[in-house]
């Protein structure tokens, strides 16, 4: 939220002419990567044929492969290569008495208000932040309503165009389900999880028992969760439907800050290598800390329309094991054997969505190059996240060429993701390549049978290697890991 500050600063420095360059800039950007991703199956808007479905986006052919390779990515990092962290799959219905104890029925709202003209809603902290006035979701409702007030008269309704606002309230996002209830009102309803923490949290005591995991150690998720925003927004960026990748990290209470912040450290290092550009990437503090929070950071990344929050590393004390304690009647505690002492364990916690990490590898990696006097656009994606590693282009359709080119796809898809391409002109295929972020491109012509090799393209560098094919595979996963 509060990155405004900074951004407003930037802004400021500027002159007017700039400001308008920049804010036109980016938002070409920003339609240009949602245009590659559509044409190239990255990402479908939801339900398009029947006019679309707001909130909710779907991943297409390469856009399932980019999402499940970062999510590997993220798992290799956070319980693959860690002893101390292990993993968990809970259901995404949970006992409401859930999210009554984390506080989620009374307190996860948005401020919300409704144009009396055309009933459109606008989430009004988003509306103030765009005219320059900072504000965040966790004001009250008196002081968001007196900011509001203030500034009733910059206000228009983006639908109707007039300044007819109601009173802002607090808006409830908790998405509700029938599920299990079969009461005529539906006055029992079931969440669908506002975030996957919480089967986090009331599985804690079930790990310690089932795995013996000693303190500090966490508990890894990866999973969808719900939320009814007002005004979905930016793309991926803030849906209605999402993922979340989490790691709840439980210690001592002495021990928190100190594995906060090689948790800080971890977590930087982590989403480098995924390939992100460090110059787009920055620590920001949180400057209103809920009341219960020690510290809180998110690493923010350089998006269309400024630096915004990709990932939060937050310390929370003994908050939710505490509320679960209270909720449950069951105390969360943790007995150590070794200093015969019984505690409710302190969380630190790492939280991202899957989503806001492929828009921005998508943003990171588009590139816009003249070649030859023409475009070429290319997603200079890292290799170990590229959706396909490896293209087969035989220079032509005739079976002379085509048969031993699949033969030779058959045998690299063993080894890679890879795809056949034997349509249009080798230039249009690299292309479609380019455009997918495909690494390298192994192009079968009519020398290759006289000579058993191919030329193997490089996506960046575009430079072309005359490689046996024998020796391909050895070649490629040289390159490739
Ligand atoms: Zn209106």
């Amino acid at each position: 939220m509060n990155k405004k500050e900074q951004d407003n600063k930037n802004l400021n420095s500027q002159n007017e002419s700039d400001k308008i360059l920049n804010l036109q800039s980016k938002s070409d950007k920003m339609e240009k990567i949602v245009s590659l991703a559509k044409r190239r199956g990255f990402v479908f808007p939801s339900s398009e044929i029947y006019g679309g479905f707001a909130g909710v986006y779907d991943f297409g052919p390469m856009g399932v492969e980019l999402e499940n390779n970062i999510k590997n990515h993220w798992w290799k990092w956070m319980v693959q290569k860690r002893r101390d962290i292990v993993g968990l799959d809970s259901g995404i219905f949970m006992n409401p008495k859930i999210w009554e104890a984390s506080g989620h029925t009374k307190g996860f709202s948005d401020p919300m208000a409704e144009c009396k003209e055309c009933n459109t809603r606008i989430r009004v902290d988003k509306i103030l932040e765009e005219i320059g006035i900072i504000a965040d979701e966790k004001m009250s409702e008196e002081e968001i309503n007196k900011l509001f007030d203030e500034n009733r008269d910059k206000i228009k309704c983006s639908k109707c165009g007039k300044k007819n606002f109601s009173k802002v309230q607090k808006f409830n996002l908790l998405v509700q389900s029938n599920l299990g209830d079969f009461t005529e009102k539906g006055d029992n309803p079931a969440y669908l999880r506002g975030e996957t923490c919480q089967g986090i949290y009331v599985n804690f005591s079930n790990v310690v028992d089932s795995t013996h995991m000693k303190l500090p150690f966490g508990i890894a998720q990866i999973g969808k969760a719900f939320r009814n925003e007002i005004s979905p927004r930016q793309f991926l960026f803030r849906g209605r439907e999402f993922e979340q990748m989490e790691m709840q990290y439980f210690t001592h209470p002495e021990d928190e800050m100190k594995e906060y912040e090689k948790l800080k450290e971890y977590r930087w290092k982590a989403v480098l290598d995924l390939g992100l550009r460090e110059e787009n990437l920055r620590w920001k503090k949180h400057e209103n800390l809920v009341f219960y929070a020690k510290d809180a950071w998110d690493i923010e990344y350089n998006f269309p329309w400024g630096f915004d929050e990709l990932e939060g590393v937050h310390a929370r004390g003994n908050y939710d094991l505490t509320q679960h304690s209270e909720g449950s009647g069951k105390t969360q505690d943790y007995y150590d054997q070794e200093k015969n002492e019984r505690f409710i364990p302190h969380i630190i916690e790492s939280s991202g969505g899957v989503g806001r990490y492929v828009f921005a590898v998508l943003n990171d990696a588009y590139t816009e190059e003249e070649v030859n006097g023409e475009m070429r656009v290319v997603l200079k994606l890292d290799k170990k996240i590229a959706p396909v590693k490896v293209a087969v282009l035989p220079l032509s359709k005739k079976d002379e060429l085509s048969k031993p080119a699949l033969e030779l796809f058959e045998k690299l898809n063993e080894n890679f993701i890879c795809q056949y391409d034997e349509t249009q002109s080798i230039g249009k295929r690299y292309r479609r390549q380019d455009e997918i972020g495909t690494p390298y491109c192994v192009t079968f012509d009519f020398d290759s049978l006289e000579d058993n090799s191919v030329t193997v393209r490089d996506r960046d560098t575009m430079q072309q290697d005359r490689i046996k094919i024998d020796e391909l595979v050895g070649y490629l996963k040289e390159r490739l890991s």
